[in-house]
């Protein structure tokens, strides 16, 4: 096998650990009742350019092959040229899929896809959420590294990246803000004991 195939296989087997870990979570989500719902326009278009960036175009890619004109082997994008690439996705995906697991472990019935405040919401500061306030997010930036490293089609492999780095920057003052109104004090001083997805960092 190639590492193109190589590459292109591990991130497909990522994608399916991504929906098989995501699916009690996201059931149970529809069952918890929601107190407060942000911006939802504005969520379900950024919502609508994750599942483009991380999942419709990079699927587009790996069946039809579209864009050809962007084709291109992910070695020559490392300094080391070839299988070195395939690693370090695959390193990626690994603390990528460890953190989702995590998070959503951590963050329990507080969690949902778009800005919500749920019933009986609290601030979650523990596992995960001890060092870092946006795990969950960070899991996104290191799959789409994964994806960068491991697709062979320029589009489809920074597609990931342009659209993480829109949902993130976007949605992260407004997330932080919903928080602060709805848990005062208690998320303001949790914010000074936290960065917000590189510990001790950012
Ligand atoms: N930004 C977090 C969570 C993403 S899920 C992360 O990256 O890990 C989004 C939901 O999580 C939001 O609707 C918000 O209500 C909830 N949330 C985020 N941080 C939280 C925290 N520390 N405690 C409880 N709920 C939180």
């Amino acid at each position: 096998m190639t590492s193109i195939v190589l590459g292109q296989t591990i991130w497909v087997v990522g994608l399916i650990a991504w929906f098989i870990i995501r699916y009690p979570y996201a059931r149970r989500a529809r069952r918890t009742a929601t107190l407060r719902r942000e911006g939802t326009w504005r969520e379900r278009l950024l919502l609508a350019i994750a599942f483009a960036g991380l999942f419709a175009i990079p699927v587009l890619n790996l069946v039809t092959g579209w864009p050809r004109a962007f084709a291109h082997d992910p070695g020559y994008a490392c300094v080391v040229r070839g299988a070195a690439c395939v690693v370090l996705g695959a390193a990626c995906f690994a603390v990528s899929l460890w953190l989702f697991r995590r998070s959503h472990k951590d963050l329990g019935r507080q969690w949902s896809a778009s800005l919500e405040v749920r019933q009986d919401h609290q601030v979650v500061r523990n596992g995960v959420y001890r060092t870092i306030r946006h795990p969950m997010y960070a899991s996104f930036w290191l799959w789409a590294a994964a994806q960068a490293f491991l697709l062979p089609n320029l589009v489809a492999a920074l597609s990931g990246l342009v659209a993480v780095a829109i949902l993130f920057f976007t949605r992260i003052g407004f997330e932080e803000r919903m928080l602060i109104d709805a848990f005062g004090e208690d998320y303001r001083r949790y914010m000074q004991e936290t960065k917000r997805i590189i510990p001790g960092i950012y």
